[in-house]
Order: C-alpha cells, then structure tokens, then sequence
C-alpha cells in the first residue's frame, strides 16, 4: 500500500505506486503549488520527521497539533462527551501509535467532524482507526480525494451530533465550509470552533472571513453576512480559530457580529 500525501496541504489520496499527476485541492486559488513543485511524501515518512503533540487547552479540552510545522499548520480539537470518549474536531495529517494511544486515554475517538476541504488530511485513517464516523458536508463532496464508508455527508444548515454539540454550515470560505458549536465549553458560556470558516485574529478581539488566505481573495458582503447569519442563534464566549493563538477568549459572538460588519464597510467602502 502506498498512499501519498500532498506535502502543501497533508491530503492522503488512495493508494496507488505512483502519486497522483496533481493535487486538486492545492491547484485550486484557494491554496497554492509552492515555487518548489508539487512534493509527495508517505505518512512513514511523516511519522519519522514529525510527532503529534496533545496539549490542554480548557478543562476537559484539549488540541492536537503537528510539530514541527507541517501542511497549513493545522491543529485538531478533542472535545470530551459526556458519555465517555472525544469528539475530534478538525483533522491533522500525522496519526501514529503515540497519538492514538494518548488519544485512547482520553476514552477514544467517537467520531470526527470537520470544518472544511484543507482538513480532510488522513481522516480515514483516523476513523478506521476508531471506528467512528466523519461528518462532511455534502456541498464540499467533490473535494474528497480518499473516498471511503466512514465518510457520511450531511447537507442543509446544521447537524445536531447531540450531547449540546452542532455543526453550522456558514458558507463562504467553501460552499459547505462549517463551524462547531459547544454548548457545554467555556464552563457553560458556549464555544464556536471555527476552522478558517470564521479566522481568529492576532489581537483575539476581531474575527476575519476569506475565500482564499494565502492568495488574499476576500468574501463578498452577502457571504459576510450570511456566515454572520449562520452563527448569530447560537450563544458562545469563546471562539478557537485554525491556528495556535488564533482565538476570541472572551465576548466571541459579538466579536463575530462587530467584524462582519466591519469587514463589510471596508469593502463596500464608505
Ligand atoms: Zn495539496
Ligand atoms: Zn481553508
């Protein structure tokens, strides 16, 4: 078996000798082909240049996270159920045996749920792992390279995964591009987890919304708004963005209202 890994964006395609002509998901003017050319690499290779790392984050949560610096630099939640086990929110590329064991100490992976294309990485190798399923939306099916039955699409505006936890699906960033609400985190006071869906900003008081990060291709209003939209029902304090550091400690909902607006007036000028 030999499945490549895209080393720009950590996406695993279906096992073939050779690795694929291109990837479609770094092709796309979302990402990027670096100035070096596409590269290629196993996830044996990985494993040997890199670890997971599990850190905690609030009580009973906790974040994973790929050191050194790998793909988009990408961290995944585990978020606790009540019931026993984790959810995994959002995916990282390297999965091996410390990981899983660290993760099986938590309980395990009761199921995977992720915000957009540049995380699918290797999650069927994290769900035939556990055992459990991974909740895409279908709007964002053409972008899954590695098909496989964990895989189960939702479509509309939410999925209730239960135990007070709800994938919205705000749009923008990718049609089926979505967002997890936790209405146990932040001791009781809600928690979004955003992916780059809704961007958590260096000055943790701002959000930001894009079509494309690295190209820097922005949303127009309606799309602002309806993310804005998306979210407005729900309440939540704290919001964790993609990236390490990327967060709304506190006042996060209207952290999301005050930045859509702004973002708005700044392209509609005025
Ligand atoms: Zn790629
Ligand atoms: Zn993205």
């Amino acid at each position: 078996m030999t499945l490549h890994l895209c080393r720009t964006c950590g996406t695993q395609y279906p096992d073939s000798p050779a690795p694929p002509a291109a990837c479609p998901i770094c092709e796309d003017e979302r990402q990027y082909v670096p100035e070096s050319g596409q590269a290629w690499l196993t996830l044996d290779e990985l494993r040997r240049s890199h670890r997971a790392v599990i850190t905690p984050v609030e009580p009973g949560l906790h974040q994973v996270e790929v050191e050194p610096h790998f793909a988009i630099g990408e961290r995944a939640f585990l978020i606790p159920l009540p019931g026993g086990g984790v959810l995994m929110w959002d995916c990282v590329a390297l999965i091996d045996d410390a990981v899983v064991a660290a993760i099986r100490a938590l309980g395990g992976l009761r199921g995977i749920a992720i915000s957009h294309p540049h995380y699918y990485t290797t999650m069927v190798e994290w769900a035939q792992e556990f055992g459990c399923p991974v909740h895409l939306h279908a709007d964002d099916q053409e972008w899954v390279q590695r098909p496989d039955p964990v895989v189960r699409f939702w479509s509309g505006e939410t999925l209730a995964l239960g135990d007070g936890l709800t994938m919205i699906r705000c749009g923008g960033h990718f049609a089926g591009a979505s967002v997890l609400h936790w209405a146990a985190g932040a001791e009781g006071r809600g928690v979004l987890f955003s992916g780059d869906t809704i961007q958590g900003l260096p000055d943790r008081r701002w959000v930001s919304f894009m079509y494309s990060y690295p190209n820097l291709i922005p949303l127009p209003a309606r799309a602002v708004r309806g993310i804005a939209d998306a979210v407005a029902p729900y309440a939540f304090d704290r919001l964790y963005g993609a990236f390490a550091g990327r967060w709304v400690p506190q006042d996060a909902a209207g952290a999301v209202q005050r930045s859509a607006e702004r973002y708005i007036r700044a392209i509609q000028g005025g």
